[in-house]
């Protein structure tokens, strides 16, 4: 009755035996000729143990380009320890990010497991360098162990629509001897920082550090104790902070601190985090996918943080792989809560580039991302539940004022990096820059309204962001409504302790 069909082009039908048949668009991928036409059903949640045997497989994968095409690979298919997720809430609704994968049984079509995310190959694809080069990077995904063979369906947004489309199917038999059910025996020592229950019920969050010698572990401690503690003090953490379990695992290095290409800092670090990413100064990944992911899995984890030993401002949060926060910095803090906004529910960056003139862009499509909106249908605004009566749309605000203040510490900061000033004269900047800003939003009519805010998603027109502040916009320590409400979506979904239906 259901199988797969190996024909031109893609279709994946999802249907569910209650409700409608939905039409998911997912269609053609890159290599349509050599992409097989998949039937998925989409009965909601499985029960667990039907499809499961409780462990985490995980599929590592070579994923390479160029700004015009992209290719998969398997690498290995390893055991990643027991299942750290929810095992009612097994298919993801939310659709956030760039990437989404699907898990369906090859046998009875069944969707059993999906997830989206994003990647480093993702935004590296972006840069100006996929245009001249190729580039290939290692990813992971993971999911509940399958009893009995499956297929692993990836999608990519199609830039015309903003909807998944298909770009990569692979089977996978737990049976065969390319897959390793062998689990890794760990010998890192582990320090959980807060503990409040069974990794199937919570949210897991795990601690690596990166650049921290082996005399500098009680230090690593103390700055994962610190800002999880930071963490914990914003909502919507605060009130869920008995939902979620962190722990951190240590990886003492030879070294201290990490490799700083722009200042010519270079060292071998156990994670190879490294400053420089994409050739940006402040922006700090690795690329060892396998080596974090092997670490980070001898704890149950849903989220990582990697902490870098360094004082230079410099952080990153990608959804679903992970979030890197320079510890010693003056806005740690807030580099922890922006860049796990990224990585948890794939928030967007409120905040533009402030410009002297700006030319309107043509937005067409509206982002996928929850916190900003092209606001293309004013009646039907993405967070309209949020949104008081009496709030017009969109809501003035001071823009012009506030983007000349942004242009002229833009300016300063430019000619502070250029000067190679050292990091606490860039922290007072900030520092002055965090104060007034407080100081603009303080006469604003609009101040605590939830509406639509011209500027946001690096772009100063055309888009729009729900309230004047926000942690995703400037350095202040809160979060707005609606990229509190995204996030509690997102923990919702590893939180559940029976069936949704
Ligand atoms: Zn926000």
């Amino acid at each position: 009755m259901k199988r797969i069909l190996f024909v031109a082009t893609i279709a994946v039908l999802l249907t569910s035996f209650n409700m409608p048949v939905e039409q998911r668009s997912v269609t053609s991928g890159a290599d349509t000729l050599k992409q097989p036409q998949i039937l998925v059903e989409n009965r909601g949640n499985v029960v667990f143990d039907e499809y499961f045997t409780g462990k985490t497989m995980r599929l590592d994968f070579n994923h390479s380009g160029n700004s015009r095409e992209e290719h998969f690979a398997v690498d290995r298919i390893v055991s990643d320890g027991p299942w750290p997720g929810n095992k009612f809430v097994l298919t993801d609704k939310l659709e956030l990010g760039p990437y989404f994968f699907q898990v369906v049984d090859k046998e009875n079509s069944t969707l059993i497991f999906s997830r989206g995310f994003a990647s480093v190959f993702g935004e590296w694809q972006t840069i100006p360098e996929a245009d001249k080069s190729w580039g290939s990077f290692n990813e992971s995904i993971r999911f509940p162990w399958p009893k009995k063979p499956v297929i692993v369906i990836l999608g990519k947004r199609d830039p015309s629509t903003n909807k998944f489309k298909t770009i990569w199917t692979t089977e996978i038999d737990p049976a065969s001897r390319d897959v390793n059910p062998a689990d890794l025996v760990h010998t890192n020592r582990v320090d959980v920082i807060q503990e409040n229950g069974p990794a199937s019920e919570k949210v897991d969050i795990v601690i690596l550090g990166d650049g921290y010698t082996k005399a500098e572990m009680k230090k690593f401690k103390d700055d994962a104790t610190r800002l999880s503690r930071v963490l914990m003090a914003q909502e919507p953490f605060k009130s869920r902070s008995k939902s979620i379990n962190i722990r951190a695992v240590e990886t003492p290095s030879e070294v201290s601190g990490v490799c700083k290409p722009h200042p010519g800092v270079f060292k071998r670090t156990p994670l190879s985090v490294q400053y420089g990413a994409f050739d940006s100064e402040r922006y700090a990944l690795t690329y060892d996918n396998k080596t974090i992911r092997n670490v980070a899995s001898q704890v149950p984890y849903d989220f990582m943080v990697i902490l870098v030993n360094e004082r230079t401002y410099g952080g990153g949060g990608i959804y679903n792989l992970y979030t890197t926060v320079s510890s010693d910095n003056k806005f740690a803090d807030y580099i922890m809560v922006h860049e796990l906004g990224h990585h948890m529910a794939g928030l967007a960056d409120e905040y533009y580039t402030s410009a002297v003139s700006y030319e309107a862009p043509d937005i067409s499509l509206e982002p996928w991302e929850t916190n900003i909106t092209a606001l293309l249908d004013k009646n039907n605004l993405k967070w309209k539940a949020l949104v008081d009566g009496g709030t017009p749309l969109p809501t003035p605000w001071n823009k012009d004022a506030f983007d000349k203040f942004g242009y002229d510490i833009q300016q300063q900061r430019k000619k502070l990096r250029e000067q190679k000033v050292p990091e606490e004269v860039m922290e007072a900047l900030f520092m002055k820059q965090y104060e007034q800003e407080d100081a603009y939003f303080s006469k604003e009519k609009y101040k605590d309204a939830v509406g639509a805010f011209e500027g946001g998603g690096y772009t100063p027109i055309g888009i729009y962001r729900s309230q004047l502040d926000c942690i995703m916009f400037t350095r202040h320590m809160h979060f707005c409504k609606v990229c509190q409400q995204s996030l509690v979506s997102v923990m919702n979904q590893y939180t559940a302790t029976a069936p949704e239906n």
